[in-house]
């Protein structure tokens, strides 16, 4: 048993991010992790977030749609929690996987407000209507609610209508553009990586200045939300630009594509970091792509995509089906990117720019929970 609750563990932690152009909602872990009467098990249990994550892809339709937790200090040594699970909450701390403050206040609020991202809460929105008006704009708190077959997520104002995406507050816009400095030595949220020539350097892990999260901001000033220190402004954040990779009509995956890093996309790119799709590929499709098949670059608000393939990769201008408007891209041979093209590696493996696409198109997202004892998601009876 304790197995398979690692294993959901480690499914969990494969979706949580801080990075502000992937996270799709934003949660209390300590809170999360209280609802016991989704499972009937113990009053606190880490695995509740995997019921809120999975939660959160059927709700946006989506497959490996992640989400930005933020915890108090406190829990990291809460008796509630098994020693295990304190132990791993611990890690996600080090490892920048969910984001520690001393205290929560307001700061699940903020990284919403910031991002443009749904709070994910059983509050009500009067708790916080006083501290924030926009709680009671449709879809702003998704609610947690026991269902058949799982908990889903429904939004607490305006329920059943669809809410329009929200966009990051201009504040957030603002931060965002910069990358930030923490003053701590031990600060891998808002770090540099310290001392190259340190032992422990490959130890460390740091958050890239690109993916940096939102700053708090106390008293008017960007602050970092771990130590309560004022960050220093280090100059312009590259900028980027959020890809999905789109299956049979189903989004797969998101990623970021920023100025100071291309990406290749492929069957299975050598060298770690690229976007691997050989898992999603049918038999055909993973003859016909290359382990490395195309790279997306930006440069000056321009993205373009360089054929490394053995093959070929298509472009399909405005998303055109017609395939008399297909090009054909050989190898070494680039394009700029119109807003709405799409890269065809092969029939129906796609990547375009991820506002393109409203809908994730996936009924049954694949569950973190798939590892889970029963125990995790017995339905609850009402
Ligand atoms: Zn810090």
């Amino acid at each position: 048993m304790r197995f398979e609750v690692s294993k959901v563990l480690d499914a969990i932690e494969a979706r949580l991010t801080t990075d502000p152009a992937l996270a799709r909602g934003v949660v209390d872990l300590s809170e999360v992790v209280r609802y016991a009467d989704l499972d009937g098990g113990r009053p606190a249990s880490l695995v509740r977030l995997g019921l809120l994550i999975d939660a959160l892809g059927r709700y946006v339709s989506e497959e490996s749609v992640p989400v930005y937790a933020v915890a108090p200090r406190a829990l990291l040594s809460d008796a509630d929690l098994t020693s295990n699970e304190r132990m791993v909450v611990r890690r996600w701390a080090d490892d920048g996987k969910v984001e520690v403050v001393p205290q929560i206040e307001d700061r699940v609020l903020e990284v919403a407000e910031m991002l443009g991202l749904p709070v994910l809460t059983r509050d009500r929105e009067d708790r916080f209507r006083d501290r924030r008006p926009w709680v009671t704009d449709p879809g702003r708190l998704l609610a947690l609610v026991s269902n058949q077959g799982g908990p889903v997520l429904v939004a607490r104002v305006g329920r059943g209508e669809a809410a329009p995406p929200v966009p990051r507050s201009p504040l957030g816009e603002r931060l965002l553009a910069r990358v930030w400095r923490c003053p701590q030595m031990n600060c891998n949220t808002y770090g540099d990586g310290g001392d190259p020539d340190s032992p422990f350097a490959d130890m460390r892990t740091f958050t890239s200045p690109v993916s940096q999260p939102p700053p708090a901001l106390r008293a008017g000033a960007p602050t970092c939300p771990r130590h309560g220190d004022r960050l220093k402004d280090m100059g312009a954040r590259p900028a980027t630009e959020v890809f999905s990779v789109r299956i049979d009509g189903v989004i797969r995956q998101r990623f970021v594509v920023s100025e100071d890093k291309a990406v290749v996309i492929g069957r299975a790119p050598e060298g770690g970091g690229g976007v691997m799709l050989g898992q999603w590929l049918t038999e055909d499709a993973r003859k016909w792509i290359s382990r490395g098949h195309v790279r997306l670059s930006l440069r000056g608000g321009e993205v373009t995509a360089q054929d490394i393939s053995t093959n070929g990769t298509g472009i399909r201008p405005g998303g055109s089906l017609d395939d008399d408007q297909r090009l054909t891209l050989r190898r070494d041979e680039r394009r700029v990117l119109g807003p709405e093209d799409i890269v065809e590696l092969y029939a129906q493996v796609h990547v375009g720019r991820s506002k393109m696409w409203a809908t994730g198109g996936v009924v049954q997202p694949e569950s973190v929970m798939s590892e889970a004892p029963t125990m995790a998601f017995r339905p609850v009876g009402r």
